[in-house]
């Protein structure tokens, strides 16, 4: 079990939000009760009863007008979402408020705001004011420009997503073995463009290196995600800075002018290795029966190029290897080779390994000479685990 959520829901809002995240953190096993707000005007019981919030969460509905200590107790996280700011304000201001910091649990809150209410600067200041006060590791989540819960006869309301909040929970009640660190992360492909409608790439889906941002945000870091065109879904985090780019030289540039004072770095990137040598600025014509030559030529190693600097000025460096044969001698020669600290080897002709797998079997090897085998994960799980043991080999090296 994940943990323990008393979730507050309220508002019109809740029908199309509450199954969608009491589903999700049933997925992520946290056992959730659910709170709704009473039976008047737009709350969370005027829009589905009791009996459907029992049935969505698995556990039998909490009267909110009658929790008191023992229930914020018993909870590992209270969350509020999705709530009005309105609501929000008198919930945290009243009664709640000395059993929230008594019980001194994170308190999530994801507001839900028509369109009139964004704009209302003094109910957003009422509401900041009651947030205030509550415990360390709380958090509001904002909804961000396009993210709406569309119901049609009340038009739509702006809200967090699921997956933002689901995040959020995760990194409040999850261990921190990277708290106060910051993470740099590659992910992705690199698309090399030859002329304006044509290019040079790969397989890679982004799938690991996302796993890796979303299971290092988790243990507490604050991460920039410098990724190539994904084809894996890439939700938004607080805490996460994606920066996208296209190409290896900007996905080189983009690590460079990023990677000092960052203390961990996982280069998870399937890095273009060839690019054309020219880019052609009209569509290439195909000329019936001729082939078309092009000369490539290599990109720069931004592993490489890390692992060269002097190893109490670059962060603790781990890298990824995909390989199809020879697997160690290829692996411990590329962990040499770029100067890593940490390499992650996966066989993608075995099983459920690879580009677009859900799971994949790693191998670990280290600058000592050591190694680790993983067991068949999922990528989230794999990428916990990798974010685990780095954090304790940096631990330990004390970086
Ligand atoms: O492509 P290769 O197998 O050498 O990749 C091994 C590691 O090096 C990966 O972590 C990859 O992200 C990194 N790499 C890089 N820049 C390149 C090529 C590979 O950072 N140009």
């Amino acid at each position: 079990m994940a943990g323990r959520i008393l979730l507050i829901t309220d508002g019109a809002a809740a029908v199309a939000y509450g199954p969608a995240l009491l589903q999700r953190l049933r997925d992520d096993r946290y056992t959730v009760r659910v709170a709704p707000t009473g039976y008047e005007g737009a709350s969370a019981l005027a829009f589905v009863s009791e009996a459907g919030w029992s049935a969505f969460s698995g556990h039998p509905c909490m009267a909110i007008e009658r929790l008191g200590h023992d229930d914020f107790a018993a909870a590992d996280a209270i969350v509020l979402a999705p709530v009005s700011m309105a609501v929000a304000s008198v919930f945290l201001r009243g009664r709640a408020l000395p059993l929230l910091q008594g019980a001194a649990r994170p308190v999530l809150v994801a507001p839900a705001l028509l369109a009139a209410q964004a704009a209302d600067d003094a109910l957003r200041r009422d509401f900041m004011a009651a947030a205030a006060a509550l415990p360390p590791q709380s958090a509001v989540l904002w909804p961000h420009q396009g993210e709406v819960v569309r119901l049609a006869a009340m038009g739509e309301v702006a809200a967090s997503p699921v997956e933002t909040l689901a995040e959020a929970i995760h990194a409040a009640l999850d261990p921190h073995p990277l708290a106060g660190r910051r993470v740099l992360l590659t992910a992705g492909p690199t698309v090399e463009d030859f002329d304006p409608v044509r290019f040079v790439s790969n397989r890679s889906t982004g799938k690991m290196g996302v796993a890796l941002a979303l299971a290092a945000r988790r243990a507490g870091a604050q991460v920039t995600l410098i990724h190539g065109p994904l084809s894996a879904h890439l939700p938004r985090v607080e805490g996460v800075l994606a920066v996208p780019v296209r190409s290896a030289a900007q996905m080189h540039q983009a690590v460079m002018d990023r990677h000092r004072g960052m203390d961990l770095a996982i280069l998870c990137a399937a890095v273009a290795d060839f690019r054309p040598v020219e880019y052609a600025m009209n569509k290439i014509k195909k000329a019936d029966g001729v082939g078309l030559v092009m000369p490539l030529e290599r990109t720069r190693d931004i592993l490489a190029e890390l692992g060269a600097i002097p190893r109490n000025e670059r962060p603790y460096l781990v890298g990824f290897a995909a390989e199809s044969n020879d697997v160690r001698d290829n692996a411990l020669g590329k962990l040499w080779r770029k100067h890593c600290d940490m390499l992650c080897c996966n066989d993608i002709k075995a099983p459920g390994c690879g580009f677009a797998t859900d799971t994949n079997q790693i191998v670990l090897y280290f600058a000592d000479g050591s190694t680790s085998s993983l067991p068949m994960l999922s990528k989230m799980e794999a990428a916990t685990k990798i974010v685990a043991i780095a954090a304790g080999r940096m631990a330990a090296e004390s970086r």
